[in-house]
């Protein structure tokens, strides 16, 4: 095997897989370096299992609401462990489906950790590779906090490892993994608390969202706590207390989740032997092209600080492939208008700017709210209520939408249409003109006044 390539890609995770394959589609000699499980994060410790998780929570929310439509429910079991199984199973199916895709493509897989040599050549596990092109994908890590016995927590990924559902759960964090998290915690029977560092859950998010998930948290029995900063985790007999800086504890829990944010995976990569500059947080600068400064060393995907998300990392990857390889020369990726899902119970789509940021940046004259509340006819029949809520938010006179949010039932698969025309430059107007679908939720997208 000749170890030069047209292109090196190291990460075999979302961004890295999409950009190998396209690059092997139009011919180039690919070789792909992963030093964990194909597929990367999203697959294995991200996206998939966690959408299997909240799909779970989902069914447990139903069973709730089928007495309403007049089954005979009895109070349901779980078994956490038949699911883990079914579900890692899942993820084991679609690794092989990966590597399967790549030997399809003629692109060749080296197992094991990528070092930098120089710009041009990477070492892998001693044996020496060279590339015309050289992509980093090497996608992050979730951090733990540096606290005494913070060891004692688990990350996301540990919170996959889980092989019993531990009855007493905390889960430390605000973002999206840490409600996501919780949500399914409280929905599948632990009792869960949620601590925030400072005030509520989803801080860069739209304050109607916040509230609306904060709300629904709490309805779901989670116990959520702002403004904690943790001091360090206790452990007696299996037993975890948590203590914040204030003199508060909290506790006993069987088990704790950090979900305190991502760092990049760009340690002992070996950026300084190719001269490849690196941030202060480790993340790894690029220009609009993904380019580096080093002119053939590319980056994309979460190790850049780009938005991180799988869609993103793929769609940069393989806009790359298409300018490098494809000819298409002024083919990148606009990290605009990104649509995005938080898998909340119900779930919370967002896409564009919040109404804080919509009045910062066009002034309050400028822009024009319009929301709409409102308890979907699914929940009319009994007496669970999981109500809904959204906002569309307009700039100037022709009332272009610059913000768009939505909570509730069927917000994560509504979102994705309504992105493409938002994306086109849709206005109030548009939106108006649409005739709604009827009976549904979506529908008062398309009117409100
Ligand atoms: P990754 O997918 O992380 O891949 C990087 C790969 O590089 C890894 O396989 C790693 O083993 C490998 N690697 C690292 N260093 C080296 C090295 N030196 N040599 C060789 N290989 C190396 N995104 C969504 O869009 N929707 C979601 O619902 C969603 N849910 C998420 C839930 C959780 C719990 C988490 C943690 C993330 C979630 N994400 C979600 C984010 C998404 O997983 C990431 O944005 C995406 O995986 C980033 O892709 P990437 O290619 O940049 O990196």
């Amino acid at each position: 095997m000749s170890n030069q390539f047209d292109l090196i890609v190291i990460g075999g995770g979302s961004g890295g897989l999409a950009h190998a394959q396209r690059a092997a589609e139009y011919g180039a000699r690919v070789m792909v370096v992963e030093s964990g499980r194909l597929g990367g994060t999203c697959v294995n410790v991200g996206c998939v299992p966690k959408k299997v998780m909240w799909y779970a929570a989902s069914m447990a929310h139903d069973i709730d609401l089928a007495t309403s439509y007049g089954f005979a429910v009895q109070a349901p079991t779980h078994d956490w462990r038949a699911l883990q199984q079914s579900r890692d199973a899942y993820v084991a199916r679609l690794n092989g489906i990966y590597a399967r895709n790549l030997d399809n493509k003629a692109i060749t897989v080296v197992r094991g950790r990528a070092r930098f040599i120089d710009a041009h050549s990477i070492d892998v596990d001693g044996m020496a590779y060279t590339g015309h092109h050289i992509t980093i994908a090497t996608g992050g890590y979730p951090k733990v906090p540096d606290l005494p016995g913070a060891e004692h927590g688990i990350t996301s990924d540990g919170f996959f490892e889980l092989d019993a559902q531990p009855k007493r759960v905390a889960v430390v964090g605000s973002g999206y993994v840490a409600v996501e998290f919780a949500g399914v915690l409280a929905a599948l029977g632990s009792e869960t608390t949620l601590m925030t560092r400072f005030d509520g859950v989803l801080r860069s998010f739209d304050s109607m969202l916040r509230e609306s998930v904060s709300d629904a948290l709490r309805a779901d029995g989670v116990d959520l706590f702002e403004h904690v900063m943790p001091a360090g985790i206790d452990e007696e007999l299996g037993a975890l207390t948590l203590r914040a800086k204030d003199g508060r504890v909290f506790g006993p829990f069987d088990s704790v989740v950090w979900a305190v944010g991502r760092a990049p995976a760009t340690d002992g990569l070996g950026t300084a032997a190719a001269g490849i500059d690196i941030d202060a947080d480790g993340f790894i600068p690029v220009d609009e092209w993904q380019a580096t400064n080093v002119a053939n060393v590319f980056a994309l995907g979460d190790v850049t600080g780009a938005v991180a998300l799988t869609p993103v990392a793929i769609a940069a990857g393989r806009r790359l492939a298409d300018r490098l390889f494809g000819g298409m020369h002024d083919r990148r990726l606009e990290y605009r208008d990104i649509a995005t899902v938080i898998f909340s119970h119900p779930p919370s789509a967002t896409m564009g700017l919040t109404e804080a940021q919509a009045r910062e940046m066009y002034g309050d004259d400028e822009i024009n709210v319009f929301t709409s509340r409102f308890v979907p006819m699914r929940y009319a029949l009994g007496d669970t209520k999981r109500p809904a809520a959204m906002k569309l938010i307009t700039a100037g006179e022709e009332q272009h939408i610059v913000g768009c949010h939505i909570f509730g039932d069927g917000a994560d698969e509504m979102m994705q249409g309504f992105a493409v025309a938002i994306r086109m430059g849709a206005r109030k107007q548009d939106f108006d003109d649409t005739v709604a679908i009827h009976p549904t939720s979506a529908e008062e997208l398309v009117t409100m006044r």
